[in-house]
C-alpha cells in the first residue's frame, strides 16, 4: 500500500486524484489531506478516507473541522494554517500529490521533497518559480517527481533519459483554449466566458491561464527545468481535440507521442502507480469517432502571452517569478471584476519591466520577490480600476 497525501485535495485535481485512488482501495492509503477553506468537503473526504491528518488553512474554519472530523476519527490530527501545513509536509509519504494553487504550493512541496517523500506535482507554479533549485533539491534527496500536468506527464512517459543527447525536440500540446477561433475583442471577454474551457474541467486559475494561453508559457517555462532543456527544444502546438499530449522527436526521425482522451485522470493514474501501470480508464480511446486530428502553429499575435514567458525565461529565473507572481494577481483581479480580460497579459509586461533581473539563490529570495512582484501589480490594479 502506498502512504499518500493530497495537498490541495478539495481541488479539481485533488477531487480526481481521490477519484483515482476509490478506483484501487487495496493499493493506496490516505494519510493526510489540505485544503484552504472548503471544510465541508474536507470533512466527508477525510471521513470516508478514514485519513491520520487534516489541515484546513483557513483557522475560522479550524473547530468545526476538527470537532467534526475527530466525533468519527477521534485519533486524525487536525490542524490549521500554514504552519500546519509544514507540520504534515514533513512526514515521510510515498507520494505526495502537489495540487495546492500558486506559489502557495512551493514550500511545502520543497518540504516534502526535504522530508524524502515523492512528488506526483500538477502545482506548475512550484517549479515555475523554485526553477533550478526545486529539481537539485529532489537529485539531492533522492526523490521522483513526476509531473501530473497532462503534457508533462506525456513527456515523462516517453522521454529517454539514456538517449538524451538524441532527443531533438519535445512538443507540448495545447486545446487553443476558449478563444482559438473567436473574433471576440478581448476587453469583451466576461469572466464565465473565460471560464468556459471547450475540453477540460478545472480549476478558475487554471482556465483564465487557458483561456489568456498563459498556462502554455508557464507550461513552456516548467518543462525548461523539469526536463533540463535549451529554450529552443521545447515547441508548443495548437491541437484542439486534445488527444495528443506531448511529442517527443529524437534525432533518427522517431516522433514519440501519448495519446489518451483529455481526462485529468488517467495523468493521475499513471503518476499514483508510477513506475508500474494499473487499470483505470475502461471506456477505450476510439479513434474512428475522433475521426480528425488537427494542429496549427500558436497565434502570437493574438495570445502576446506565450512570447512574454519566452522572454521572461531568456531574462532568467527572477523574471520568470516576477512573471508568475503578476500573473496571479491579474487572473485574481480580472475573477473578482477588478480589471478586464485583455488587461492580464498588459499587467504581467508592466511588472516585469519595473523588476530588475537578478540572481536567485534561495528560497526565501524566491518568496521576497514574489511578495514585491504581487505589490506592483496590485498598484496597477489599482490604477486601472
Ligand atoms: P483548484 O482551484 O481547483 O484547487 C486548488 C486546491 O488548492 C484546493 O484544494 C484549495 O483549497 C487548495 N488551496 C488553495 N490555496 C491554498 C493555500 N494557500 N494553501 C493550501 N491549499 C490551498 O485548482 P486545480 O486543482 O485546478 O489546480 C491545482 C494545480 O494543478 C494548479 O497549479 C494547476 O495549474 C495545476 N493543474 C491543474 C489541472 C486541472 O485539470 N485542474 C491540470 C494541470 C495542472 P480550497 O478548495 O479549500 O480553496
Amino acid at each position: 500500500m502506498k502512504k499518500i497525501a493530497i495537498f490541495g485535495s478539495t481541488g479539481s485535481i485533488g477531487i480526481n486524484s481521490i477519484n483515482v485512488i476509490k478506483n484501487n482501495p487495496n493499493l493506496f492509503e490516505v494519510d493526510t489531506l489540505v485544503a484552504k477553506s472548503n471544510h465541508r468537503l474536507l470533512i466527508s473526504q477525510a471521513i470516508e478516507l478514514k485519513v491520520k491528518n487534516v489541515v484546513i488553512i483557513d483557522e475560522e474554519f479550524y473547530q468545526e473541522t476538527k470537532s467534526e472530523i475527530n466525533k468519527k476519527l477521534p485519533n486524525c490530527q487536525v490542524l490549521s494554517s500554514f504552519s500546519g501545513l509544514i507540520e504534515v509536509a514533513k512526514i515521510k509519504y510515498d507520494l505526495v500529490i502537489s495540487a495546492i494553487v500558486g506559489i502557495a504550493g512551493m514550500i511545502p512541496s520543497i518540504t516534502a521533497i526535504q522530508a524524502g517523500s515523492n512528488i506526483a506535482i500538477a502545482n506548475k507554479e512550484s517549479i515555475v518559480c523554485g526553477a533550478e533549485m526545486f529539481i537539485e533539491e529532489a537529485k539531492k534527496n533522492q526523490v521522483k517527481i513526476i509531473p501530473i500536468d497532462s503534457e508533462h506527464n506525456a513527456i515523462f512517459q516517453i522521454f529517454e533519459k539514456e538517449n538524451l543527447d538524441k532527443i531533438s525536440s519535445i512538443t507540448l500540446t495545447a486545446s487553443g483554449g476558449p478563444f482559438f477561433n473567436s473574433n471576440i475583442d478581448f476587453a469583451d471577454i466576461s469572466v464565465a466566458q473565460a471560464l468556459n474551457h471547450p475540453n477540460w474541467q478545472m480549476g478558475k486559475k487554471i482556465s483564465i491561464d487557458s483561456a489568456t494561453m498563459m498556462n502554455k508559457g508557464l507550461e513552456m517555462i516548467e518543462a525548461f527545468y523539469l526536463f533540463e532543456l535549451k529554450q529552443e527544444q521545447i515547441n508548443i502546438l495548437i491541437h484542439p481535440q486534445s488527444i495528443i499530449h506531448g511529442i517527443v522527436e529524437y534525432s533518427d526521425g522517431s516522433n514519440l507521442a501519448v495519446m489518451s482522451k483529455p481526462d485529468m485522470r488517467i495523468p493521475i493514474s499513471y503518476s499514483l502507480n508510477y513506475p508500474i501501470r494499473t487499470a483505470f480508464d475502461q471506456t477505450k480511446l476510439d479513434l474512428t469517432k475522433i475521426a480528425k486530428l488537427e494542429f496549427f502553429p500558436p497565434n502570437d499575435k493574438k495570445f502576446s502571452s506565450i512570447n512574454l514567458c519566452k522572454e521572461a525565461l531568456r531574462n532568467g529565473h527572477s523574471s520568470v517569478i516576477s512573471l508568475n507572481a503578476a500573473n496571479e494577481i491579474a487572473v485574481q483581479s480580472f475573477l473578482e471584476g477588478k480589471i478586464s480580460f485583455d488587461k492580464i497579459v498588459k499587467i504581467i509586461s508592466q511588472v516585469i519591466e519595473k523588476i530588475e533581473a537578478k540572481k536567485i539563490t534561495s528560497f526565501a529570495e524566491i518568496i521576497d520577490l514574489d511578495k514585491r512582484a504581487r505589490e506592483i501589480a496590485d498598484e496597477i490594479v489599482a490604477k486601472n480600476k
